[in-house]
Formats: C-alpha cells, structure tokens, sequence
C-alpha cells in the first residue's frame, strides 16, 4: 500500500478582497474591524464557532492590563471591547472583576462589531494552504463545512495565534525556547459554578502544600494562577499546567485535552476542600481547546526583544505601546523552573506609567510583499511573545495589521513595505489608539 498520494482539485475563488483575515481572536477582530472601517473589502475566516479566540474558545477567563495606572495603552479596539462589556454585562455579572470575562457578552461584542463593519465572515473556516509565487500569496485555501474554496486578498494578515498562514507560506519562524524548543506549558480553562464569592479569601494557592501531603493531586504543580470572579456565582479557572504540548500538532492536542479534563477534577476537588467558599462549587464546562501559550513566532523586519523591553524602547515606526511583564510559564514541572518563572515575573515588569513601543516592522513577514502577521505570533524573542500575547497586546498589534493592509491594498501595487509610516500613526491615532510619540 503506498502511504502517500497526490490530489489535485479544482477550486472556486469564493473571496475576492483587498484584505484577507486569518483568524477571529483579539488580534484578527481588531484587523478586520479596522481595515473594513477603512473602507476596503475583508473578509475573515474563522475555524471555530465564534469570535475571540483564546477567551471564547479556550475559556480563558480575564483580561491582563489594558494600561500601565496611567495610559489607556489598549486604546482603540481594546477600550471599545473593555466599554461594550462595561455597558452590555447582564445585571447579575456588574461590578465584580472588571477583567473577569462575560463569555457570552464577549462573543455578542465581537458579532456586533464585525458586522456593523461591513467585513464578510464565515465560521468553521479553516485555512489550509496557500499558493505563493515569489514571496508573494496569491491565494489562500480554506476548508469549510460543506466546500474547499480559495480567497484571493491584496493582503493577507495572519491572526492565527499559531502563525499557521505564514508558515503554510514557507515564512520563516521560531518556536519555543531558541536553544531547547521548549515552549510553555498548555492550561485546560474551566467555568465553574456555584461559588460563593462572599467567602473567598484569596490566594488560591495558599492550601496547595496540605492538598500535595494529602495525595490530591497526581502532579506536584506550585503554580496555580487561580480562579477569577466572573459573575455573582461563577468563575473561571486558568489552573493546572499541561506539559510537552505543541499546540501545532493535532495529536499532541488530542493528548493535552484528556490530560487536562483529567487534571481538572483534581482542581475540583482541591477548591471544594480545602478553600473557603468553593465547598458547592461545579465545573459547569472546559474550553473548546486547550490553552495554548506559546509556538510560532514569525520572523518579521525587526524583532522585538528584551533590550527593547529593558530600555522602554520607542521606534519612529511605533504603531503602539504595552507594557504587561514578561510572564514565560515553565515548559517542565520542575521547581527550577517555576522559581525561573516567578524571577523574571517579578522583576522583568514595570512601573506605574512605563511601556515600551512596538513597531510596525515586527508585523512585516520577512520575504513577502503582501504578508502582515498580528497578536501572539509576531515578530518577537520569547521575552516579548510572553508579554506581548495577552489579549490587549493583541488588540494593539491588530488595529495596526489592519490599517496598515488599508493602506497597501489602496495602492495600484500593494506591498507592506511601501508605507508611510507617518500616515498609518496617524490613522491609527484616528481610531483612537495611543500613540504619545506621534507628532502631527
Ligand atoms: C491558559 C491561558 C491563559 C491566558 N490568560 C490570559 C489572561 O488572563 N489575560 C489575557 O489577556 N490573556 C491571556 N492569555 C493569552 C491570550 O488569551 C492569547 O495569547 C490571545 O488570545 C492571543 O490572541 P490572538 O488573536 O493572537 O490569537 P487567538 O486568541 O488564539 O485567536 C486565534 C484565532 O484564530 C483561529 N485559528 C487558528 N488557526 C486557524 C486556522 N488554521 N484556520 C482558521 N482559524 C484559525 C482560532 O480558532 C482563534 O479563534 C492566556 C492564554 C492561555 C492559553
């Protein structure tokens, strides 16, 4: 029996436009938004059943820092989010954790907002191959329920969290740790129900120690990032860690999704026992996915790193700033590698009012004219990927992907490069993003 074949088929161009969005996270919202409000014909495919990525799909339950106390550095796209769920949470969910995640209002936003945008969208859309001539996409293969298709763009923006368009393009990329390949442990996310909040001390690790004596868990794991208070009786859990996994590979998926269900009874059983105020807890679902932290990087025009992180860098080309900590989960469950963690936690961060800029040449594919990459796997060393990722990060980097496709694919030649980059800050700027270096 041969163990390979070759297949050839005949595709209908479903999508022709001038910006094509790989993916419906934070990162691909923002792009799509953006370069729809700007004017231009987009469409975005998404390979689930809704839009945020990671928080709808994954259950991850907060949102880190949309500012550093003083600037609202998430602005634009991110502030319209964070002031839509303020406005739109249901009575029961007001007042609690302002970054805790209203689920459902979340996927409403992002409905709302994407329509309203006129960009067209289809759900359980997965991109699947490109076809490249010269560092160029001339094309990108979905699969869909029902039909293959291709899409022919002016753009492309990669917002797969995984870099999955540019490394099917032959992009290049980093994964992981440079010099082991060792990339962050993988978290099964939980909704849980039944908690009374008016109980709940705090530090959800504090029992860990006395669970661990009493055999409750099968792995000795002191790094338990907690539960966060979504509504008046319900939580989201970012706890356990799910090590070796490579959120590229579908096996390896495969295996993390057991381990983690797995691994969540045993949560379930710590917090109903051992902490004040989850004795009726019920874990009510787990994610879709499992959490995944970390893989592609895509190696763009600049990337960005520690120095930049060290010296609160600026660039001329800054399309944002951020400023959350680096933040790398230990890719083995070894107390060395949680005290690495926890160092450069605590001290790899910033003060009140500091960030540091981003440029538009880390969202620029190195080796193609028509290739923009935005959110977790842009152009970055590992520092920066971990703080970089979380969701307002990637409201910061699609807003600009999506300008910046607006703007090239208006151009009798469209190329990501042939930018003036002064004209992008400023429509940036225009959208409400927070730009203090920008001089008029
Ligand atoms: C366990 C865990 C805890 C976290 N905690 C926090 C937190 O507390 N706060 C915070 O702000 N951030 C947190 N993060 C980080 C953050 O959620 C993600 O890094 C962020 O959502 C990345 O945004 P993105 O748009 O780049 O990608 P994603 O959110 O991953 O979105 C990518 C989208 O593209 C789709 N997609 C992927 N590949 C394809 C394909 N081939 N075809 C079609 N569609 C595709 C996916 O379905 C998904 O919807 C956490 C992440 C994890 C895993």
């Amino acid at each position: 029996m041969n163990n390979s074949i070759t297949y050839t088929s005949e595709l209908k161009v479903k999508y022709d436009v001038d910006v094509f969005v790989a993916g419906g996270g934070p990162a691909g919202i923002a792009a799509a938004v953006i370069a729809a409000r700007s004017g231009r014909s987009v469409y975005i495919a998404e390979g689930t059943g809704a839009f945020g990525g990671a928080a709808t799909t994954m259950l991850v339950p907060a949102f880190m820092q949309f500012g550093n106390g003083v600037d609202f550095l998430a602005a634009g796209i991110g502030k319209e989010v964070r002031d839509y769920l303020s406005n739109n949470v249901p009575e029961n969910f007001r007042g609690y954790c302002p970054d805790g995640i209203p689920l459902e209002t979340l996927k409403l936003c992002y409905d709302k907002m994407i329509c309203d945008s006129g960009a067209k969208f289809s759900f359980f859309t997965n991109i699947i191959d490109t076809v490249v001539s010269d560092g160029h996409i001339d094309y990108v293969i979905c699969a869909s329920k029902g039909s293959n298709f291709a899409v022919k763009a002016k753009i492309y923006i990669d917002c797969t969290g995984d870099g999955d368009l540019s490394a099917l393009a032959g992009a290049e990329f980093e994964k992981g740790d440079p010099l082991t390949g060792e990339m962050m442990a993988a978290t099964l996310c939980g909704l849980w129900a039944g908690i009374d909040w008016t109980r709940v001390s705090g530090n959800d690790a504090r029992e860990l120690e006395r669970a661990f004596k009493d055999g409750v868990f099968t792995n000795i794991d002191r790094h338990l990032s907690g539960m966060w208070r979504i509504s008046k009786y319900t939580g989201g859990s970012n706890a356990g860690h799910i090590y070796d996994i490579d959120g590229t590979d579908a096996d390896s998926l495969t295996r993390g999704m057991i381990e983690g269900r797995r691994q969540l009874l045993e949560y379930r059983r710590y917090y109903r026992d051992y902490l004040t105020g989850f004795e009726d807890m019920d874990l009510a679902a787990t994610g879709f996915s499992i959490g995944i932290r970390e893989t592609r990087r895509i190696l763009g025009d600049y990337i960005l790193n520690i120095d930049d992180f060290n010296s609160r860098a600026s660039f001329l080309d800054e399309i944002g700033r951020y400023s959350y900590p680096v933040d790398i989960h230990a890719g083995k469950n070894t107390d060395e590698g949680y005290k690495k963690f926890l160092s450069e936690h605590n001290n790899l961060r910033y003060k009140r009012g500091e960030s540091y800029g981003i440029p538009y040449r880390s969202l620029t594919v190195r080796g193609f004219d028509n290739l923009l990459v935005a959110g977790r796997c842009i152009s970055t060393d590992r520092y920066m990927q971990s703080s970089v990722r979380v969701m307002p990060g990637c409201y910061i980097t699609g807003q600009a992907a999506g300008a910046a496709a607006a703007i090239c694919s208006a151009q009798a030649n469209p190329n990501i490069r042939n930018i003036d980059v002064h004209e992008l800050q400023k429509i940036l700027v225009g959208f409400g993003a927070f730009l203090p270096n920008f001089e008029k």
